[in-house]
């Protein structure tokens, strides 16, 4: 049996072979084909997106450096504000420039920023994650002098909370409604009083809530916000807010602003410079783009006057005066307007005394 088997098998594999064959030198080929039209587009890709992401160095002059430097600073200055105090690190052994030991006037140090962001981390976290007010209570009780000389109600918003949560029973579950609320109004009385000048009208909304506390949505006082989760988050931003201005920083990163701000206003420049190479026109003015790109409200800084009347911007120089009908007029164009002390204004036809206008500052 085995014999005629095998000489089957020999006699038929030849023709076997060659039908296979071509099956396999199809798909071969196919998958050959498949691949190169891949790799085309993989490298029209790569081409398009290195003509797309073209980026023009900073600085070509002397300076170059130092933009660079200033560049890195501010990347680094982002990540210690973020609280990535393990990539800063990083960051800092990784540029060529680590060996800059003084920075340029005005930049803080690394290392004590990082010590701050991690005392601010530090509140924050028991805040937010523990709902634990004391290191807050204590930070902002240390610079209480400060606080109120800048008219901050961090104090204030704190203490509130702290009220809130002992009247909701946070971190204190098992106590009757009965003992919360004696405790709360305990609290009230030695924690509230100092700030009865200021706030005596919230303190009375808040008090007036008490006696609602087994049903606060019935309650016709106060703001009901104030007791959802959604307020712990609005007295950290607070107090994160009020801790960057003690250590002289903006509660935003200027990375971050520079970049949002650099990402609202790129269509609009993207249109400029298709325009201006459309007319073959160039603009030369330095550090002064031809067209307005508004920004949010929060993106304002350095805010400029211009004089109406002499249509100049206004400079320390030559500050913006304010008139007492409101009108705003640069100092210089108030001086040539009065006469033996007296002016008219350019916009009503109020009169008045040159020694009235009071000048305005922007900041
Ligand atoms: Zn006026």
């Amino acid at each position: 049996m085995r014999a005629p088997l095998t000489r089957r098998s020999g006699q038929d594999a030849a023709p076997t072979f060659a039908k296979l064959q071509t099956p396999v030198k199809q798909s071969l080929e196919s998958l050959n084909n498949a691949l190169k039209q891949s790799h085309k587009a993989s490298t029209t890709f790569q081409k398009a997106l290195d003509k797309k992401l073209r980026v023009k160095p900073i600085a070509t002059d002397d300076n170059a450096l130092l933009a660079d430097y200033l560049l890195d600073y501010a990347v680094g200055m982002h990540l210690t504000r973020d609280g990535e105090f393990g990539v800063v690190t990083e960051f800092m052994n990784e540029i060529p420039w680590k060996d800059i030991t003084s920075a340029p006037a005005g930049n803080q140090d690394y290392g004590a920023l990082q010590t701050e962001f991690q005392e601010m981390y530090y509140i924050l976290r028991e805040m937010r994650s523990r709902h634990n007010l004391t290191p807050a209570m204590n930070w902002a009780r240390e610079q209480s002098d400060a606080l109120q000389a800048r008219g901050s109600d961090l104090e204030f918003q704190l203490t509130k909370l702290m009220f809130i949560s002992i009247l909701l029973g946070v971190n204190n579950e098992s106590a009757s409604p009965t003992q919360r609320l004696l405790k709360a109004m305990m609290y009230a009385r030695e924690a509230l009083d100092r700030f009865e000048g200021r706030y005596i009208r919230t303190i009375q909304l808040l008090l007036g809530t008490v006696a609602f506390s087994a049903n606060l949505e019935q309650s016709p006082y106060g703001n009901l916000d104030d007791y959802s989760p959604l307020a712990w988050e609005e007295v950290a931003v607070l107090f994160a807010q009020e801790y960057c201005s003690s250590i002289g920083l903006s509660a935003a990163s200027p990375l971050s602003l520079a970049v949002t701000a650099g990402a609202i206003a790129l269509p609009v420049l993207g249109k400029l410079a298709a325009i201006t190479r459309l007319r073959r026109t160039e603009w030369t003015t330095s550090n002064e783009i031809p067209v307005e790109i508004s920004l949010p409200p929060g993106f304002m800084h350095h805010p400029l006057v211009v004089c109406p009347v002499s249509k100049e911007v206004t400079t320390p120089n030559n500050p913006p005066m304010l008139l007492p009908c409101y009108h705003v007029v640069a100092k210089d164009s108030l001086a040539r307007i009065s006469k033996l002390g007296k002016y008219r204004c350019p916009y009503c036809p109020q009169e008045g005394q040159y020694n009235q206008a009071k000048r305005v500052y922007l900041d």
